[in-house]
């Protein structure tokens, strides 16, 4: 064994196979793998081994696309046979909302290329004769699906990365891993010490405990998962000596269940309702390629449906049950990338579709360690997506929530219970009092409408218009005409303090630092000019900073200025050490000049002013800007004080018509007034010069990226950011919800980042990007929603105060 090496990957399924795979591919040779058993120990050898590139985010679906085409190349290039079956797969609707959510599907894929077909029932019987045609209504026909053999592919990977000079050590188990002073890392096995500049964590079942051996606690948990399959059947033989090939896989939303052609029977497994988690505390190091024991008891009601939908398997016998642990996060998508605040330390785990999303997250991980960027968005699969709050019992809530969710659609309005409310602000019960309907971001509960007195706070889930509708539309004339108060503790806030740190912020940001007492916008950028994040930037002081950014990345963006932190800064994650409420609203600055001495007028407190004044008796830094895009303030405090300010402010608005507004308001008000948003218009695969983030941009100081922007401006950006005015169905008006295609001229050019119904404005508004030389004012595309072409123009400038008057008042 090697006692020294630049990478040592744990774990030897099918992620860590692929993760040793294209390191190699990359070019970093001195590679290798530990195994504690053999390859595929883990939950890879018993996986059913089915692959399909369909998944609810478009860049997830784009790296599973990228997995499934992989196979054939490592099965050449290895000898070893990997069992391919592309069958292509059926994912069938019994109802309308499925069939919308298959519409929905079909079309974001056109726009990664992937060829989905929309058939009727009547086609898929023809396709699938096993099924029974009353049941459905319809499906979705992807001919990039099918199966593999784990093993097969496992083996694969190891021999292609071994032929590039990796070396893999099988029953060999890290017992324990010590960083040194200078970040790299002793790998402690019971086969020797190995000294590794870089550690990946691919330990499936077992990640969660090789990340306690470095006193983390990863959101990952095990999930008993069953499949059985049949005897031999004779309607399959039919089916292969007619046609020639297999059967297609099925998907069946009604049943929870997956069915496949293994050999000349049936495969079927199922996502049962009554899930339950295995070895939810610790996983035994003891466990080695055994199974457990069949519950059928368990997956009764979804074999009740099987022998409905599927007839023939109602008469034959079952030849095998197979129940295998495999591992979820609490969003059932993988943990990928390096560890917040552990040097040299990369995950690639919970896993939980190893066959159609291994080779993406292998390649992604190896490019963020070899180039120090990921080379796709993986916002979706990044581990910093959960904070430390995702503990052990939150993570086992969700999972088992996913888990029995596997099959149903989660509408995009829709906010999942488990687990919540896990954080709260002080304002959480005035603000239920008030018939708050809540969402959860990052483990914070915040209000996203509020009912009208005296009915149920609860939303409608759907693909179109909500029962939210009528009253979102009155929260937002209430802060467009008089004046709107809500809570915004759901921004991420981060204090920068400390000798050199306007110097250091200046070489993050894009934008010229703003001077004492005032607020500006910026960027910052990886070298190759991409976003990798979006703030507000508030002085202070000289050396005193807050940013404002988005709350879902707290861990990914402090991650990064942690990894470009300069000797004598202080940075500061403040979490709910610093909550706020924000008044937004033409009578904004009445509400609030009524309870402080502070000037308020223009004159003294001008847009974009960031000051620490009392508020009543409450210490506050009051920023005047609102994501409204109306004259507004930030009101920032200590969360004791966070109730007294809301009684404060509500007492104080009365004789204005103060009225409380939530989120949904808030993201239809922001999009009347063009205002992008992180992790939707801006994510690290677009360049600010794409974004059009102009008034960020000022190349009058050095930053990173600033040379990739250079050279961006000097040949004009490929795609740009467009903002749309879509005509909805007016029979069945739906408005955008993100990730739809646009169409011009016959074929899809760009895709929808977001979009909203802005009520003030009465318009259904969208923004995408779409090809620069197609971004003319004034030029008409075509929006996807929900299987319909709409009419979309594109719009200059704001529908709504397009010169900023209002802010400035
Ligand atoms: C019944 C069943 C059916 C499935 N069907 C499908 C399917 O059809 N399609 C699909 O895509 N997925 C399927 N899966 C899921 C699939 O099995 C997983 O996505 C995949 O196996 C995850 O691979 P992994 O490499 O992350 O984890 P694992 O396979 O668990 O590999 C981790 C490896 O790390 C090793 N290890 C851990 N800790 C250490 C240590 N300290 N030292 C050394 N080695 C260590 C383990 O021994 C193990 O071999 C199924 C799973 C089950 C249970």
């Amino acid at each position: 064994m090697k006692s020294s090496a630049q990478v040592v990957v744990i774990g030897g399924g099918v992620v860590g196979a692929s993760v040793l795979y294209h390191l190699t591919e990359l070019g970093w040779t001195d590679v290798v793998l530990v195994e504690r058993k053999e390859l595929t120990a883990g939950s890879t050898w018993h996986a059913a081994g089915g692959m399909h590139t369909l998944n609810g985010d478009p860049n997830v679906a784009k790296l599973q696309q990228y997995t499934v085409g992989l196979y054939r190349e490592i099965e050449q290039r290895s000898g070893q046979d990997c069992g391919i079956h592309m069958s292509g797969g059926l994912t069938l609707a019994g109802d309308r909302e499925r069939m919308d959510w298959l519409r929905m599907a079909q079309a974001r894929g056109r726009y990664l290329g992937m060829e989905m077909e929309i058939i009727s029932a009547a086609e898929a019987k023809r396709m699938f004769p096993l099924l029974e045609e009353q049941y459905f209504i319809g499906a979705l026909f992807d001919r990039a699906e099918g199966h593999v053999d784990p093993s097969g592919v496992t083996r694969a990977y190891a021999a292609c990365a071994r032929q590039a000079g990796a070396e893999i050590y099988q029953h060999t188990w890290v017992s324990d891993l010590r960083q040194r002073p200078d970040g790299t890392w002793d790998v402690i096995t019971d086969a020797g010490e190995i000294h590794a500049e870089h550690i990946v964590n691919a330990g499936g079942l077992w990640a969660r405990e090789v990340g306690r051996m470095i006193g983390l606690e990863l959101p990952v948990l095990a999930m008993e998962h069953m499949y059985l399959i049949t005897e031999d059947m004779p309607e399959v033989a039919e089916y292969n000596a007619a046609t020639g090939h297999y059967l297609p896989m099925g998907m069946d939303f009604d049943g929870e269940l997956y069915i496949r052609q293994e050999g000349g029977a049936m495969l079927l497994g199922t996502y049962e309702q009554a899930c339950v988690p295995w070895s939810p505390r610790q996983t035994p190091w003891t466990f080695d390629q055994q199974l457990l024991t069949p519950d059928l008891d368990r997956i009764a009601p979804s074999l009740e449906i099987a022998f409905k939908h599927y007839p023939a398997l109602a008469s034959v016998g079952i030849k095998k049950v197979i129940n295998g642990p495999f591992t979820f996060a609490p969003d059932g998508n993988p943990l990928v990338g390096p560890v917040p605040g552990v040097r040299n330390c990369w995950v690639a785990c919970a896993v939980m579709a190893g066959f159609s999303q291994g080779g993406g997250v292998g390649l992604t991980l190896a490019r963020w360690m070899v180039d120090g960027d990921p080379g796709e968005d993986i916002w979706a699969m990044d581990v910093a997506r959960f904070g430390d709050w995702a503990s052990l019992a939150y993570t086992n809530a969700k999972v088992r929530e996913n888990y029995s969710r596997r099959f149903r659609i989660t509408f995009p309005n829709e906010e999942l219970p488990a687990g919540r409310p896990l954080h709260t602000t002080p304002v959480y019960d005035r603000l239920t009092a008030h018939n708050a309907v809540w969402g959860a971001s990052f483990g914070l509960e915040h209000p996203l409408w509020f009912q009208r007195p005296g009915e149920e706070p609860r939303e409608d889930v759907t693909f179109r218009r909500s029962n939210a509708f009528p009253v979102v539309a009155e929260e937002c004339v209430t802060v467009r005409e008089r004046v709107g108060l809500t809570e915004c503790s759901n921004f991420a806030k981060y204090r920068v303090s400390g000798a050199g740190s306007a110097d250091w912020l200046q070489r993050l940001f894009t934008n010229r630092l703003p001077r004492a007492g005032r607020i500006n916008l910026t960027a910052a950028l990886d070298r190759g000019g991409h976003i990798v994040g979006e703030f507000s930037v508030a002085r202070a002081g000289r050396d005193d900073f807050f940013l404002f950014g988005s709350q879902i990345a707290e861990a990914h963006h402090s991650r990064w200025f942690l990894g470009h932190l300069a000797d004598g800064v202080r940075f500061d994650v403040l979490g709910l050490s610093l909550v706020g409420l924000s008044l937004a609203g033409p009578g904004a600055r009445d509400v609030l000049q009524s309870v402080t001495g502070a000037s308020l007028a223009t004159e003294d407190y001008p847009f974009m002013t960031f000051r620490r004044i009392d508020v009543g008796m409450i210490p506050a830094y009051v920023g005047r800007m609102t994501y409204t895009g109306d004259l507004g303030y930030e009101i920032w405090v200590a969360p004791e004080y966070q109730r007294a300010l809301f009684d404060l402010l509500w007492q104080a608005g009365r004789p204005y018509g103060i009225g409380l507004f939530g989120f949904r308001a808030l993201m239809s008000l922001r999009m009347e007034k063009m205002f992008g948003t992180w992790a939707r218009e801006y994510r690290p695969v677009y360049t600010p010069v794409e974004a059009r983030m102009h008034r960020s941009l000022k190349l009058d100081h050095d930053f990173i990226g600033r040379a990739a922007v250079e050279a961006e401006l000097a040949r004009g950006p490929a795609r740009t950011l467009g903002y749309f005015d879509i005509t909805p169905d007016p029979a069945e008006p739906a408005d955008v919800v993100g990730d739809e295609p646009i169409w011009h001229g016959g074929a899809v050019v760009g895709w929808v980042t977001s979009g909203a119904y802005a009520h003030y404005s009465r318009r259904s508004l969208a923004f995408g990007y779409v090809p620069s030389e197609l971004a003319v004012p004034g030029a008409m595309f075509e929006v996807e929603i929900i299987g319909q072409r709409r009419p979309a123009r594109l719009l200059p400038e704001p529908v709504l105060d397009p010169a900023g008057r209002r802010m400035r008042i």
